[in-house]
């Protein structure tokens, strides 16, 4: 625990110019799942990108529709695809740190997890720079410490209550049909524009939003940040 503090500080005084502890004081370690607001309310995140052309093709989908969500970046591919880490983060979305390799973290030490998320935003900040990460991700939702490492350098873990299992693409109308059915109020919802061809899941995304604003929905992001 001592050395879990001490890198904690340590990393504090790297990080804390840039990161949202410095201004809010400390982030808590407890997994976010809930969108912010009351009632018929959804958060929007998606995983494993930047994936041009699904992620630029998604940016332009979510512009149309007016609505800020949360992309969950993965380092390997920021470093391939640094322009649209920055196309992200200028259209006025939350970044969110996925790891630099999408390791499963679970039985990391500290350190090491604490090494690879600073990576990460390091090389995040290399395509964006001064970006604002505040969630953290954990890779299969295989938190182990990660959660807690997460806090200490003042990113908010970030879970989610719906997941709409995109991995394996079902087809567009399974995956429309999926998110009309299942959506709960104040969901965090977990879908991918990264790790494959995930063309189903953006036109997914332009199909429902229209469908849900009509039926009172509202976007909002997900509590903690
Ligand atoms: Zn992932």
């Amino acid at each position: 625990m001592r050395t879990l503090m001490g890198m904690a500080v340590a990393v504090g005084l790297v990080l804390g110019a840039a990161g949202p502890a410095a201004a809010h004081g400390r982030v808590s370690a407890d997994i976010v799942t809930a969108a912010r607001g009351h009632g018929n309310v959804v958060s929007l995140t998606f995983d494993d990108g930047p994936n041009p052309p699904d992620t630029l093709r998604l940016l332009d989908v979510l512009r149309e529709h007016r609505v800020k969500a949360v992309f969950c970046l993965w380092g390997d591919h920021v470093v391939e695809h640094p322009e649209v880490a920055r196309a992200i983060a200028r259209a006025g979305h939350t970044l969110c740190n996925h790891s630099m390799h999408h390791d499963d973290l679970s039985t990391w030490t500290p350190e090491q997890i604490a090494a690879d998320l600073r990576e990460t935003n390091a090389a995040i900040r290399r395509a964006v720079p001064h970006a604002r990460i505040p969630y953290f991700r954990a890779p299969y939702g295989a938190w182990g410490a990660s959660a807690d490492v997460s806090a200490s350098l003042g990113m908010r873990p970030l879970g989610w209550r719906y997941d709409i299992a995109d991995w394996e693409p079902p087809g567009t109308d399974v995956l429309v049909q999926r998110l009309l059915d299942r959506l709960t109020p104040g969901a965090v919802v977990l879908a991918h524009d990264g790790g494959g061809d995930r063309s189903q899941t953006v036109e997914a995304v332009d199909r429902v939003i229209p469908v849900l604003k009509a039926q009172r929905w509202r976007f909002t992001l997900p509590e903690g940040c």
